[in-house]
């Protein structure tokens, strides 16, 4: 691995003077749409990947009480099926390590430890990478504080998320988050009637609430609270949790939103997984279709980057992808039981 130098350093950090002042502010998101704005003048794979989004193509599907989408995304290809063997991995260039980043690349500094960079190949209108500086495996249970804070200071327009390393992030080697525009979450959008439906609540204290939600697709732990502790504490139980009734010699599988409102503290949906991709995936002929769900399909948009997969797709085949990457019931209700009987 090469090193970085100190001039490659500074070229990476943007900066003007009104991003700096937001900054003062705390206030990332709104750094983060200069950023957005610029680097779409400047880096041309960029902007030609948020132009080719004007192109997309959305099938809704609606289910009881709430819709999936599917969408057609071509540039999409690469990461959905990103060969994340530990040989693959070892013989590539990391393609989130500082010196292995195109020129035109710039990024908002947190905290001296992540860039927040923009992602030239979207899903969404606005749709950031948040990169820790070193080489450092995608980890969740040393950064886990991270994750809440950024999702706090990203907070006004953009939820954070998180994928596991055996369950969606496309580079297992080097930790990362993204970040998206709140709006754009079908599960947030459709949270009320999720939980008015679908929702079991396992803790009811003074302003800390953790719910179940199987709404008959996914099984979500959702924790509201504004208190960092409560929070990590129910996160830290569901991990080990899950990590010994799935016999996990690594991280357990696990898809993540932090999403923020000054309002009403943190939401955060954690999706448990048994598979990293469904049957379909390694299909040949007919059946086969090219979807490697992470956590943007399970928050609600589904993301086939081949149109023969996006006309064929229909209501069974998302049951079945969903029914092959979500953890059964009974692993649902013992991890509801053991979080309510543990915090
Ligand atoms: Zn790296």
């Amino acid at each position: 691995m090469k090193h970085r130098d100190s001039n490659i350093e500074r070229d990476i950090v943007f900066s003007t003077p009104e991003v700096e002042e937001y900054l003062k502010e705390k206030d990332y998101s709104d750094a983060l749409v200069i950023l957005l704005r610029n680097q779409k003048f400047d880096w041309d794979l960029l902007s030609k990947g948020f132009d080719s989004l004007q192109y997309i193509k959305t099938k809704t599907f609606q289910f009881d009480g709430f819709t999936i989408d599917a969408q057609f995304n071509p540039g999409r290809i690469i990461s959905t099926t990103a060969d994340i063997s530990h040989e693959a991995i070892e013989k590539r260039d990391c393609f989130l390590c500082l010196e292995n980043l195109p020129q035109e690349q710039k990024g908002i500094n947190y905290k001296n430890e992540y860039l927040i960079f923009c992602n030239p190949y979207p899903i969404f209108i606005e749709h950031f990478t948040i990169v820790f500086r070193k080489h450092f495996p995608q980890r969740i249970s040393e950064s886990f504080h991270t994750f809440l804070k950024l999702g706090k200071r990203l907070g006004k327009y953009y939820s954070v998320l998180y994928n596991g390393p055996e369950c969606g992030a496309s580079a297992p080697d080097h930790l990362h988050f993204q970040a998206v525009n709140k709006n754009m979450l079908k599960v947030l959008n459709q949270n009320d009637l999720l939980q008015k439906k679908y929702a079991e609540k396992i803790i009811d204290q003074r302003k800390k609430e953790v719910f179940g939600i199987n709404d008959g697709l996914r099984k979500i732990i959702l924790i509201k609270s504004k208190d960092e502790r409560f929070i990590t504490n129910v996160f830290e139980t569901l991990y080990s949790s899950l990590q010994k009734s799935t016999n996990s010699q690594n991280e357990p599988m696990i898809n993540m939103i932090s999403s923020f409102d000054e309002n009403n503290g943190w939401r955060v949906y954690i999706f448990p997984r048994k598979a990293h991709r469904p049957k379909c995936y390694y299909e040949k002929g007919e059946k086969k279709l090219v979807i490697s769900p992470a956590v943007i399909d399970l928050s609600g948009t589904l993301i086939l980057p081949a149109e023969k997969d996006f006309k064929k797709i229909n209501k069974d085949n998302i049951r079945n992808i969903f029914n092959d990457v979500v953890i059964g019931k009974e692993l649902f209700d013992y991890l509801k039981a053991h979080i309510s009987k543990t915090i």
